[in-house]
C-alpha cells in the first residue's frame, strides 16, 4: 500500500514536471533574435551593437591609440586555412610561450580544458595571473623564455622544440624571422656578444616613452639596457625591471607596466608594442574635431606637425590629472574593437586571444582592487619561490 502510494507521488510529481517543461517550451520564442544595426562610432569607426552605451568604444573621441599591420607571414598563419596554418591555431599558444620573454604563473590554471581540441575551446582561470622574468644565466636548467635568445643560438631551434612533439621546426623558423624587427628580441639577441654576462646585468624600461596616440613601435635602445654593476643608479627609473646575471629568483612584471604585455605575448606585438600603463594621454576635448585616423596614422590638422602639435598639448596640460589620462579599461575597451581598417589582427589570434582576454580581464579588476587587498596580492607576488601559491606554465 505503502509503495502504491509512493508510486502515485513520484507520477504527480513526474506529470508537475512535464507541465512545468511544457511550459518552458511554450514560451521559447520561434524565431531568433537580431540586434538592430547601429551606426559606427563617429569618433573611431567602431562597429556599435544595439544596447551598447555610448562612449564604450573610444570615450566619445577621448580615445586615440595606432595600431600596427601585423607582418605578412603571422596574419597568414593566423587566418589561412592551409595545413601548417590550421597546426600553428591550433597550437598557438605553445609557440607564444616559446617565444615569450617572460614566463606565466596562474593561482588556479584548468590545464586539461585549455588542452581540449573537441568543442568550444576555454581557457580557463581563478584568480591572479603573474608575470615572471628569470636570471640571465640559466643556471642548473636548460635555457628557456629570454635566456632562449642568446643562450645556444646555433641550435636555438632544437632547443626551442625541444619537448614538444607537436611543434614544426619550419614555423620556429619562420616565427624567428618575423620577430627579427622586436626590440626585446634584438636586444637580447645582442647579449650573445658580452663574453662574461656574470658581470652584467639588464634594464628592462618599464615604459617605453611613447605616444601611443600617434606611434607604438619603440626601437630596442627605448625598451632595455645594458648595465654593468659597477655604474651608478643614476638614469634608473624606479620601476624599471633590472635582471641580474644569477640570483636563483625571478622578478615580477607589474600589471601597470607598459612591457607587461609585449613581453608575454610577442605573436601579438611582434613589433614589441607598448600595452596599457598609466599616464596614457587622451584627447583633449578642444581638440577633437582636428583629428582623423587614417590607416592607422594620426593626422591632424592645424599644426604644422606631430610634435608641433604634442608641444602645444605640453602647455596646456602641465599638471596632467587622472581624468586626462586613459584608463586600464578604456584602453582594452578601445583596442577590443571591430574597426573595418584594423590591421593588427588582434581579434584573429584565437586560442591567443583567448588567454590575452583573460590576462587583460584579471589586470582590469586588479586595478580595480581596493588598496588594502591589492597590497596583500602584492606581497603574494613577491614571494617568487616554488611554494608560491601558483602554477608556473612552462608549456601550453
Ligand atoms: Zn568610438
Amino acid at each position: 500500500m505503502q509503495l502504491i502510494m509512493q508510486l502515485e507521488i513520484v507520477l504527480n510529481n513526474s506529470n508537475q514536471e512535464c507541465l512545468q517543461q511544457n511550459d518552458t517550451l511554450s514560451s521559447i520564442p520561434d524565431q531568433s533574435f537580431a540586434l538592430k544595426d547601429c551606426p559606427p562610432c563617429t569618433y573611431c569607426n567602431a562597429r556599435r551593437f544595439q544596447y551598447e552605451p555610448p562612449g564604450l568604444c573610444c570615450s566619445s573621441g577621448q580615445v586615440v591609440l595606432v595600431s600596427n599591420e601585423m607582418p605578412s607571414l603571422l596574419k597568414q598563419l593566423f587566418c589561412e586555412k592551409d595545413e601548417v596554418s590550421r597546426h600553428f591555431q591550433a597550437c598557438v599558444r605553445r609557440y607564444n610561450n616559446t617565444f615569450a620573454f617572460t614566463s606565466l604563473g596562474i593561482h588556479n590554471y584548468d590545464k586539461q580544458l585549455s588542452r581540449r581540441n573537441k568543442g568550444i575551446y576555454t581557457f580557463k582561470v581563478q584568480g591572479q595571473m603573474y608575470h615572471f622574468i628569470n636570471d640571465l644565466v640559466p643556471g642548473d636548467q636548460p635555457p628557456k623564455n629570454l635566456q632562449l635568445y642568446f643562450y645556444d643560438t646555433d641550435h636555438e631551434v632544437e632547443n626551442r622544440i625541444k619537448g614538444a612533439e607537436r611543434m614544426n621546426a619550419s614555423v620556429v623558423e619562420n616565427l624567428i624571422d618575423v620577430l627579427g624587427s622586436n626590440p626585446y628580441s634584438q636586444f637580447f639577441r645582442n647579449l650573445k656578444d658580452i663574453s662574461s654576462l656574470d658581470d652584467c646585468n639588464i634594464l628592462i624600461r618599464s615604459n617605453a616613452s611613447l605616444d601611443q596616440r600617434v606611434y607604438n613601435m619603440p626601437t630596442s635602445s627605448q625598451v632595455a639596457a645594458t648595465w654593468v654593476d659597477e655604474q651608478d643608479g643614476s638614469g634608473q627609473n624606479n620601476h624599471d625591471i633590472r635582471v641580474f646575471a644569477k640570483t636563483g629568483q625571478s622578478h615580477s612584471v607589474k600589471y601597470n607596466y607598459g612591457c607587461y604585455d609585449p613581453l608575454q605575448y610577442p605573436l601579438l606585438f611582434p613589433y614589441g608594442e607598448s600595452g596599457w600603463h598609466e599616464g596614457i594621454s587622451k584627447v583633449p576635448k578642444s581638440y577633437q574635431n582636428n583629428y582623423s585616423v587614417c590607416q592607422g596614422i594620426l593626422q591632424h590638422r592645424g599644426f604644422s606637425s606631430i610634435q608641433a602639435l604634442l608641444n602645444k598639448e605640453n602647455e596646456n596640460f602641465v599638471s596632467q590629472s587622472k581624468q586626462n589620462t586613459v584608463s586600464c579599461r578604456e584602453y582594452y575597451a578601445y583596442s577590443f574593437q571591430i574597426r573595418p581598417n584594423d590591421q593588427s589582427m588582434l581579434l584573429h589570434s584565437g586560442r591567443l586571444f583567448q588567454q590575452f582576454i583573460v590576462d587583460t580581464y584579471i589586470k582590469i579588476e586588479h586595478g580595480a582592487l581596493p588598496n588594502q587587498k591589492k597590497r596583500m596580492c602584492t606581497e603574494g607576488e613577491d614571494q617568487e619561490n616554488d611554494n608560491a601559491p601558483f602554477k608556473r606554465i612552462k608549456k601550453a
